[in-house]
């Protein structure tokens, strides 16, 4: 193929996400396939300012499939946000011979690139890695399917000493401004509630609910709490709020925390990342810019980035419809 493009750098940026690795794997590979150099910056932008580079050949990736994180680091750059930074991070690209760059993160990091993409004509793709699944442009980003993975063998081991002390368990779950974590993973592990920024069922809704799930007859009881729920109250103040209200009911808080972005990819998150991968760099091969690579309807697209960082996400009504009626 020839293509202006003969030197593609691969960065991973702001928060890390299990699948970054595979996806770092698939572009180092398909530029080797394709025989185009790849350039590995370490640290995100912070890297990329600082010249924080190193040649990758198809065997720099060995082994890294199935790790967790991100082998290049990640960093956070307020020097990026600045045009004197974006300057030097440009000089640093032009010094290498870098002719485009593929970013992996969210929707900051994307926003960062569409600026330099727009200040210097840079040609840039991004894959979206972050474990919310909040970027508008794809139904799946990288890390997603882990995460919920994860909160869902971690709901299981809690259920388990649940029913053991009849307890009630709020499990707090990632999720500030959207409840894809928290909806799913809370269906998948059988949650008697789900609470979800994108809805508010309100404190007397929850109670009638748990009263009900007693007197039906269950012995233990999960509630799954996204960090942004809108019931006005975190989870420690929705377990006083319960005991108060409803004394019947013994009630632990567990917050699942970090523990949700790491580990092995899942197979899905390293399908993804491998097919993300080889749709970045082809789309730079073939001179595309400023376009984020997502799956829809199982087929690997193209988003403008603006769109994608613009964009909302929604949540899953029938899916909601499908927990509701699963508590019955
Ligand atoms: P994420 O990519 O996970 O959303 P951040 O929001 O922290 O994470 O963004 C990662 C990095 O992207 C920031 O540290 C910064 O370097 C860059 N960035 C974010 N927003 C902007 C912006 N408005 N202009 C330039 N760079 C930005």
């Amino acid at each position: 193929m020839s293509s202006k493009i003969k030197k593609i750098a691969v960065l991973t940026s702001g928060g890390d996400s299990p699948g970054m690795n595979a996806a770092i794997r698939s572009v180092v590979r398909t530029c080797a396939y394709m025989k185009v150099d790849c350039i590995a910056i370490y640290r995100g932008y912070q890297g990329m300012i600082e010249g924080d580079f190193k040649s990758m050949d198809a065997r720099s990736v060995n082994n890294i499939i199935n790790k967790g994180g991100t082998i290049l680091k990640s960093a956070r750059c307020n020097d990026f946000r600045t045009p004197e930074g974006r300057k030097m991070a440009h000089d640093q690209l032009v010094k290498a011979g870098i002719d485009a760059f593929v970013v992996i993160g969210g929707d900051g990091s994307f926003t960062g690139a569409m600026i330099f993409n727009k200040e210097y004509d840079f040609p840039v793709i991004g894959i979206p890695g972050t474990i919310d699944n909040d970027i508008f442009g794809t139904t799946f980003t990288l890390g997603f399917d882990t995460a919920l993975n994860t909160v869902v063998e971690c709901i299981d081991k809690i259920r388990d000493t649940a029913s053991s002390h009849n307890r009630l368990f709020f499990v707090e779950v990632m999720g500030r401004d959207v409840g894809h974590i928290a909806l799913n993973a809370g269906v998948g592990a059988g949650a008697e509630e789900i609470l979800i920024p994108e809805e508010n069922l309100g404190l007397d809704r929850l109670l009638e609910s748990l009263k009900r799930s007693k007197e039906s007859g269950k012995s233990s009881s999960i509630v799954i709490v996204a960090e942004g729920d809108k019931s006005g109250k975190n989870v420690f103040e929705l377990k006083e709020y319960v005991e108060e209200h409803l004394p019947i009911y013994d009630v632990r808080v567990s917050v699942l925390g970090h523990m949700q972005r790491g580990g092995a990819p899942s197979c899905f998150d390293r399908v993804l990342a491998s097919r993300m991968g080889v749709k970045a760099v082809e789309a730079l091969l073939e001179g595309k810019t400023s376009l984020m690579v997502g799956i829809q309807d199982n087929k690997i697209t193209l988003t403008p980035i603006e769109k994608a960082i613009k964009g909302h996400t929604k949540i899953d009504k029938e899916l909601i419809r499908v927990s509701e009626i699963m508590t019955t």
